[in-house]
């Protein structure tokens, strides 16, 4: 279901008004983690000042060690759906649990599943048994072959609205904190007919290089990019050393649009 055999047409994947995979590209920002009203508002405004049209936010965080800050959960949901509403935005947050998949769907457009759930298939059967559109992204070391089987898994069950982000895997590089594969979004175009992402933030690790890391994956054929915007890293409860600041976001979207590589 996945393949381009099966189907030559680009999917496009309508977010009620806002269009996916029409080859005009999308940013997706936010914060890692949602952590409070003020702090989503923030950051909604700022995308609105922008004309960015999708907001992330982390509500149930699939952290590295169980005492790091796991998320707000439902109440996360609730202030992204709010302040989503108030700006006009539509909204995309990771969903961990298969219980929980429905009830998302009444505060958010897109369920994200995580590098770490990729193959969490009772996960995958859960997201494809719903109408909601699904931004699956690739596991910390699977392959390419992998990662569309576990689209398939989505697929399979009856949503065929998936989205897939190259968000980097693990290499013995340490100077990044996982390398972007960036052949990840010319051969995923050519195999199949879903719109693909590439995550620039979790991918690196670094800000000094997102902006490089973003025209590159406009420039290999990317329907668009997400990377994490908070109004204040270095408080912020998770990947505090890699988001950036409003001020930073705004030049970096100067930038992006002076390449010529995004409206
Ligand atoms: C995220 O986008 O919030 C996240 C945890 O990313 P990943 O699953 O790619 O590590
Ligand atoms: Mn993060």
């Amino acid at each position: 279901l996945v393949s381009r055999k099966k189907k030559n047409s680009d999917t496009v994947i309508d977010l009620g008004g806002t269009r996916v995979g029409t080859g005009r590209p999308h940013v997706i920002a936010g914060p890692c983690a949602v952590e409070s009203e003020e702090q989503v508002f923030a950051v909604a405004r700022a995308l609105k000042a922008q004309g960015i049209e999708i907001m992330r936010g982390g509500a149930f965080k699939p952290r590295t060690s169980p005492y790091d800050f796991q998320g707000l959960g439902l109440e996360g949901l609730k202030i992204l759906r709010k302040a989503a509403d108030e700006f006009g935005l539509k909204v995309i947050s990771e969903i961990v649990n298969p219980a929980d998949i429905e009830v998302a769907g009444e505060y958010i457009d897109v369920i994200q599943i995580g590098a770490r759930n990729m193959q969490n298939f009772e996960l995958l059967k859960a997201a494809g048994s719903v109408n909601t559109p699904v931004l699956l992204k690739r596991g910390l070391s699977a392959t390419l072959e992998e990662f569309l089987f576990a689209a398939e898994y989505i697929m399979s069950r009856g949503n065929d609205q998936v989205m897939l982000c190259e968000r980097g895997i693990r290499t013995y590089e340490k100077w990044t904190r996982n390398t972007l594969d960036i052949s990840a979004v010319p051969i995923l175009k050519n195999e199949s007919h879903l719109p693909v992402f590439v995550d620039i933030t979790h991918s690196t690790g670094r800000r000094d290089i997102l902006l490089p890391c973003a025209k590159a994956a406009l420039a290999a054929g990317a329907d668009g990019i997400m990377l994490e915007v908070h109004p204040n890293p270095a408080v912020a409860l998770s990947d505090a050393k890699q988001q950036i600041d409003i001020p930073s976001f705004d030049h970096f979207m100067g930038e992006l649009r002076a390449s010529g590589l995004f409206e």
